[in-house]
């Protein structure tokens, strides 16, 4: 046994990322064909539309908490 993680593979990242249970790791923002932007959080528990990429950023990084609202 050893307490250092190594990862094999990124498959193996996404999966230690999935057994995550839905924490905040990674967001997207990405361009719909309504000329909007869909932003996704890898928690699966936020998903929101934003008129701008810069709007969706900035949502995003309110969610993960990383700027005050
Ligand atoms: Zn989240």
């Amino acid at each position: 046994m050893s307490d250092n993680v190594m990862y094999d593979s990124p498959t193996e990242f996404l999966h230690e990322v999935a057994s995550e249970g839905g924490k905040c790791v990674a967001q997207s923002v990405i361009p719909t064909d309504a000329g909007d932007y869909r932003c996704a959080c890898s928690c699966e528990r936020w998903e929101i539309l934003a008129p701008s990429r810069e709007e969706g950023l900035r949502l995003a990084r309110a969610h993960t908490g990383s700027v005050p609202e």
